[in-house]
């Protein structure tokens, strides 16, 4: 899904991710919520992606899969303010945070804002992993293949050193 309309504010990259309840209608229900908050653009949204679940200890087959995507947007929020708008999206769909990397309604990762490499105790840009996660990279080099990751290069390059292979799910429609 792509949108022609001029934007206005600085490009971000936002990565989505589910993997209990209703996956598919909770990550759709996100992107009209991004959609329609004030200084939010929805630029581009990639397609649906299922991938294995990884735990702290390495991918485990017993835990419900995922299904993740990656949307651009254009905002005039600062970054704190966009990572507030993702908090509360993901409280609104009963986000829970119990162990790390725990089973989840809804994740929503900023993982670029603009060119900006920055870190504090709430927000790290780009997202730290992202470089290394076939669940990110696949669906972001969908809708923008030449696309690169500040500090580590074209994300054509990191995907094609990523070992797991995300799923092709279900194309984006509205
Ligand atoms: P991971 O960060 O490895 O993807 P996670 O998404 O499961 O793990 P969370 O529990 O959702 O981790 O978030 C932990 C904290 O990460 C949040 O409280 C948030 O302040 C912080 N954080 C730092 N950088 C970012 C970022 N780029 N996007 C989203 N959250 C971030
Ligand atoms: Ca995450
Ligand atoms: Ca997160």
């Amino acid at each position: 899904m792509t949108r022609d309309r001029a934007s206005s504010g600085l490009p971000a990259t936002i990565a989505l991710g589910s993997n209990l309840g209703d996956r598919e209608a909770i990550l759709r229900a996100a992107v009209g919520e991004l959609g329609t908050t004030g200084g939010i653009v929805v630029d581009s949204v990639s397609s649906l992606y299922e991938t294995d679940a990884l735990k702290p200890d390495g991918v485990d087959l017993t835990a419900p899969a995922y299904l993740n995507a990656v949307m651009t947007v254009h905002t005039t929020l600062d970054p704190h303010a966009l990572l507030r708008v993702l908090n509360t999206i993901e409280e609104a769909h009963d986000r829970v945070r119990a162990e790390r990397w725990g089973d989840r309604t809804i994740d929503l990762d900023i993982i670029t804002f603009g060119g900006l490499q920055q870190h504090d105790e709430t927000l790290t840009l780009p997202h730290p992993r992202a470089y290394e996660r076939a669940f990110v990279l696949a669906p972001w080099h969908e809708i923008e293949p030449n696309a690169e990751l500040p500090g580590r290069g074209p994300i054509a390059t990191l995907l094609a050193a990523t070992y797991e292979s995300p799923r092709l799910y279900s194309r984006w429609s509205r």
